[in-house]
């Protein structure tokens, strides 16, 4: 039986990064995905903020355009400008992300196992025993500690007996081509109940493809119908007559903000598996990014000292002391219904007093938990003075 010093499961972009960052640490990683192809099965637009773009080293090829301007749109379409005069946003290439950090992490020694799906752990002695499956075997690897960046509804979290997501948004999106990019790159967001209940709609250039979403809490909307009425609104925004649909992503986004117990002795939880979304905008880019750097930190001083007081400050409970306002307001968003209401909230928003909170929605660099000054050594493609926060 193979044996590793951490199991990563899911290689998503919280998972890619902690294989590699921990195998650059000298310890033997196995990092598995139920997916043969990562190229297949992307969930999600991939719009990066300034922060993680400021902060990480992303490669310049897999990044569409800088987007400074955003519009938002009421349920009526009155519309508030904002600009930003930072490099506020860029749409992510994924498919080609995804691979560049697999091969990353391949060449700081990871064993990569695409088409390969976690089952289940068992307890031995201080050693996790999972089964996995392989083109419909079993497969049986033996590991030190087991990591959970296997997304919202993740299987490792139950496993481990560690706490899993409860609040979940659905999102629905139609990557087209063949769309004219007019004038600067535009975030379009619309605040519509009828089609995004409870979230946005959105739609967005990414310099080659224009993405179109909606999200919302799955009681309240069929995605397939919304994301059909979305769309044939959009006339006299995006020039869609030529469009042609090259892909539909869509997933479940956990919006109940980190979760309460995320590591134990056994593995810890990182990325959606974590809850690690910003409740309010649903952005889970940058978590991923910083929580999957703080989680290797963690992981390497635990595996070095065998000491359990090494886990503790990787702990849900510390981390959502920051979310508490962002909580509070995707409760109020949840709450409002009537697109009468919102309309009424989006004219207060054009108001000079709080279009300078919409401002702060869109480009704040928001305050999240300083997650620790310790660097990996070597840490490269990250900025190691970055401050470790999550948004
Ligand atoms: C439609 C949509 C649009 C979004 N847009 C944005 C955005 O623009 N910006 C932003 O910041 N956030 C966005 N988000 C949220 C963001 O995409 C996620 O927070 C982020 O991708 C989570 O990454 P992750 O690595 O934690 O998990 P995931 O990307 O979900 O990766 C988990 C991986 O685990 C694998 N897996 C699951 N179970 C198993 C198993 N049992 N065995 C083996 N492998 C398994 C899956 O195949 C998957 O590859 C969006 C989400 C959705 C749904």
């Amino acid at each position: 039986m193979e044996s590793y010093d951490v199991v990563v499961v899911g290689a998503g972009l919280a998972g890619l990064q902690v294989s590699r960052l921990l195998a650059e640490n000298d310890l033997r990683i196995l990092l598995i995905d139920r997916k043969a192809s990562l190229t297949r099965g992307v969930h999600t637009t991939g719009i990066f903020v300034r922060r993680t773009l400021e902060d990480f080293a992303l490669p310049d090829d897999c990044l569409g355009p800088i987007v400074r301007d955003v519009t938002l749109y009421s349920p009526g379409r009155r519309k508030l400008d904002l600009q930003s005069a930072h490099a506020e946003f860029r749409v992510g290439r994924m498919p080609q992300l995804y691979e560049r950090f697999r091969d990353d992490a391949i060449r700081a020694g990871v064993d990569w196992m695409p088409a390969t799906q976690f089952v289940e752990s068992a307890q031995c002695n201080s050693r996790s025993l999972l089964t996995l499956k392989r083109s419909n075997a079993a497969v049986c690897v033996s590991t030190r500690y087991l990591v959970g960046a296997d997304g919202a509804t993740s299987g490792v979290a139950a496993a481990l007996d560690l706490d899993e997501n409860r609040e979940l948004i659905v999102g629905l999106e139609e990557v087209l081509e063949h769309v004219p990019l007019q004038g600067a790159p535009r975030f379009h967001c619309f605040l519509d109940p009828r089609v995004a209940p409870g979230y946005l709609a959105w739609a967005v250039h990414d310099g080659h493809q224009v993405h179109i979403g909606v999200g919302g809490y799955p009681a309240r909307f069929d995605p397939v119908v919304a994301l059909k009425k979305f769309r044939a609104s959009l006339e006299g925004i995006l020039d869609l007559s030529h469009a042609s649909m090259v892909e539909r992503r869509g997933g479940r986004i956990p919006v109940g903000g980190v979760l309460r117990r995320i590591a134990n002795a056994r593995g810890l939880l990182l990325g959606d598996a974590a809850g690690a979304v910003s409740p309010l905008t649903a952005g889970g880019l940058d978590p991923c990014m910083r929580l999957s750097k703080f989680a290797a930190e963690v992981i390497v001083d635990y595996l070095r000292t065998e000491k359990p007081e090494a886990l503790s400050a990787y702990s849900g409970d510390l981390f959502r002391a920051r979310f508490v306002s962002r909580l509070w307001m995707r409760r109020g968003l949840a709450t409002v219904r009537s697109p009468k209401t919102i309309e009424v909230a989006c004219a207060l928003m054009r108001a000079p007093l709080l279009r300078s909170f919409a401002h702060h929605v869109f480009f704040g660099r928001g305050s999240f938990p300083d997650l620790g000054a310790r660097t990996l050594s070597p840490t490269r493609g990250l900025n190691s003075s970055a401050a470790c926060e999550l948004d």
